[in-house]
């Protein structure tokens, strides 16, 4: 989906509101912490780092992790640097899965992880999130829910992995407590299989997120994932890293140590810096994450604004930087209703068509749906707001035109 959306709003100068990348310098803290490894005096910072991680940033990520799960994180054992999130998410995934061994995604899922359970050998099951419907329901849990009896249902004595990734990309969903504890007496029934958490969005988070890993007995079970792409707007830097208890962080780690050995070392040096001075106080805020969550707030304010004026209806997240448009109500043009009788998804051809008739690039949610199921993803379109104001409004502005391709409301 990468591949073909980039490139093609690109190439129709279309706003590009499709792959999720920040559209912005990083702060200057974050730019100056990689300037002044360049020209450090200590030459072991230019070479082969620690193969599970330069301890600086082990000791960092340690300490995020003791006051976020409570418990004190060992940084030489139970911390592991990877080649971004999705590096973890290799090293990980293909540490624990063997031929044959099945995966829980509850989907729509980030479409990596289907890719890598195959790559594996492992074997894809999956759970797909509903829409709440009512109101209530959706105030008090947010618009997506997990049947827990439907992802019960899915585990069996094949089961080697679940994967949950809270905050979710594409929906937003952020899990809740009492959805986690039902996740937590799940894998209490099943004592084979690991969790693996993707948190990827943990600071940017509109209700409070809940590690997993913190509930009680769950740091045993657990693998939880970062990015310092999302915290820091680096995403070019590649650092991510995996947290956990020792036997299981071990696993990912081992499988790195035969792949690439080791990660870009001054990237490493840099962003255990910025995880220092991350916590200080930083533009009239306590810390630099209130400042990026009140950024991201700011642009969620504006995208759903965007998406409302344009007659879409946008599905409010509760964390990430994305929105789930329900485009339900779009009549397409007759050439794209073409390439849905000949076999595309509706929701890929409706991305054509916003990229290329509306001028603004989103991408089509089925990539992130096992085929058996990708018609959930039918009537949606995903918006990422990870962008500059300005480039907002442009979308916003060209996104009116779709008022044009409207069926009528339905009768009362
Ligand atoms: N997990 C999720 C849910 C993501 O959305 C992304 C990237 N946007 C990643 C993992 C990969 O992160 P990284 O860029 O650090 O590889
Ligand atoms: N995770 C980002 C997104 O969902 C980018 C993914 C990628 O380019 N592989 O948009």
């Amino acid at each position: 989906v990468w591949h073909e959306f980039t490139p093609l709003a690109a190439k129709v100068k279309a706003v590009n509101l499709g792959q999720g990348f920040p559209g912005w310098l990083p702060p200057k803290f974050v730019q100056n912490s990689l300037s002044e490894v360049s020209t450090t005096s200590n030459f072991l910072e230019q070479q082969y780092a620690r193969s599970q991680g330069h301890l600086p940033l082990c000791e960092a990520i340690a300490s995020r992790y003791t006051s976020m799960l409570g418990r004190t994180v060992n940084p030489m054992t139970e911390v592991a640097i990877s080649n971004g999130a999705s590096g973890a998410l290799f090293q990980t995934i293909h540490g624990f899965v063997d031929p044959g061994d099945e995966v829980v995604l509850i989907t729509p899922a980030f479409d990596l992880y289907f890719a890598q359970t195959e790559t594996a050998g492992g074997v894809c099951r999956t759970v797909p999130l509903r829409r709440r419907e009512n109101k209530q329901e959706v105030a008090e849990g947010g618009e997506w829910r997990l049947d827990m009896k439907e992802l019960r249902a899915a585990f069996n004595d094949k089961t080697k992995v679940l994967l949950i990734n809270t905050p979710h990309n594409p929906t937003g969903k952020v899990m809740t407590r009492p959805e986690l504890e039902e996740v937590a007496a799940l894998l209490r029934d099943f004592p084979r299989v690991v969790c693996i958490c993707d948190e990827v969005y943990d600071q940017i988070s509109f209700t409070p997120h809940v590690p997993l890993a913190s509930l009680p007995g769950m740091w045993d079970r657990c693998v939880t994932i970062g990015s310092a792409g999302k915290l820091f707007s680096i995403t070019g830097w590649k650092v991510g890293w995996c947290v956990g208890p020792q036997h299981l962080v071990q696993c990912s780690a081992v499988m790195f140590q035969w792949v690439a050995f080791s990660v870009c070392t001054p990237a490493q040096v840099a962003v255990s810096n910025c995880l220092r001075v991350a916590n200080e106080p930083y533009e009239g805020f306590p810390n630099y994450y209130s400042w990026l969550l009140n950024e991201y707030s700011r642009k969620r304010d504006i995208m759903r604004a965007a998406l409302t004026a344009a007659g879409l209806e946008a599905v409010e997240p509760q964390g990430a930087f994305f929105f789930m448009a329900d485009t339900r109500r779009i009549r397409l043009p007759q050439k794209y209703l073409d390439l849905v009788a000949g076999g595309m998804a509706r929701d890929w051809a409706m991305c054509r068509f916003f990229t290329e008739v509306i001028g603004v690039c989103a991408i089509p949610p089925s990539a992130f749906y096992d085929p058996v199921d990708a018609g959930l993803a039918a009537n949606y379109a995903r918006f990422a707001f990870c962008k500059p104001d300005d480039v907002l409004h442009e979308a916003a502005a060209r996104l009116l035109a779709l008022r044009e391709y409207q069926a009528p409301e339905p009768a009362e």
